[in-house]
């Protein structure tokens, strides 16, 4: 086993583009390449020779740069079976279940459908290193484009199942407009509050909030919460399953303008 060496690299307007580096085997893992240009520099920059493009989901500020860094590279592009036609230059088809390794280190892969049908994850327990994509955001997750609740609650919960300490690397910093949203459906829970006031700190000092830690948004995330009766109660639902607040949820976020 081997502990990855995560940099984050902030791209296009909200973008987060992630290498993980693998020390043992000297191996570098793109994440969900927006663009080629920011990895590729970032990476020569450190002595690092790209060798793995790992997919999360085949949305173009995800898989822009897949074809331009695997011809300047040659390496290796991982991704969804489930949407293999629609990942560019996919060597690499996992799913549920599998694990895929990047030489020491050992990716659990869950399928995670609901912002798309074939949408992934990617869970380093070694590294404590959860690279989610559009699915799971800091106080937020990824729309519905292709999905049902059903399946988006289903996808968040095995997410909601790792451990505490796992720290999420997902690809927009989208979460001061996510805070602004949770505390409308969450107002009298005294962690989000704080930790809103954290994030606005955060963020008028330019600071990033990725990573984020999953024991934190297990207690503040509205989307990890559908299940949560005061929750259920605050947007109506008081008594109805964990799916229907869910959806309820999730709606009043895609009409929510803070
Ligand atoms: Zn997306
Ligand atoms: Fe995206």
């Amino acid at each position: 086993m081997s502990q990855l060496q995560i940099i984050r690299i902030p791209v296009l307007s909200d973008n987060y583009v992630w290498l993980a580096h693998e020390p043992t085997q000297s191996l570098t893992a793109v994440i969900d390449p927006a663009v080629s240009d920011a990895p590729l520099s970032e990476s020569e920059k450190r002595g690092w020779t790209i060798t793995h493009i790992l997919n999360t989901h085949h949305h173009g500020d995800h898989v822009g740069g897949n074809q331009e860094i695997k011809a300047r590279t040659g390496c290796t592009i991982v991704g969804p079976r489930a949407d293999r036609n629609r990942i560019p230059g996919i060597d690499i088809e996992v799913g549920d279940g599998d694990t895929y390794d990047l030489g020491t280190a050992t990716a659990e892969v869950f399928d995670v459908p609901g912002h798309t049908r074939g949408h992934i994850a990617y869970w380093f327990a070694d590294s404590d290193a959860l690279f989610c994509g559009d699915t799971l955001f800091i106080l937020g997750c990824g729309r519905m484009f292709e999905g049902t609740a059903d399946q988006m609650w289903t996808s968040l919960g095995k997410l909601r199942a790792l451990p505490d300490s796992a720290n999420i690397y997902c690809a927009h910093e989208y979460t001061q407009a996510n805070a602004r949203f949770a505390l409308t459906v969450d107002p009298g829970n005294a962690d989000l509050t704080t930790r809103v006031a954290e994030i606005d700190r955060m963020r008028a000092a330019g600071e990033p909030t990725v990573p984020g830690k999953l024991g934190v948004e297990k207690r503040t995330n509205p989307f990890l919460r559908a299940d949560d009766a005061v929750i259920a109660a605050t947007v109506g639902l008081a008594g109805e399953s964990p799916v229907e607040v869910f959806a309820e949820v999730r709606h009043r976020k895609d009409m929510f303008r803070g």
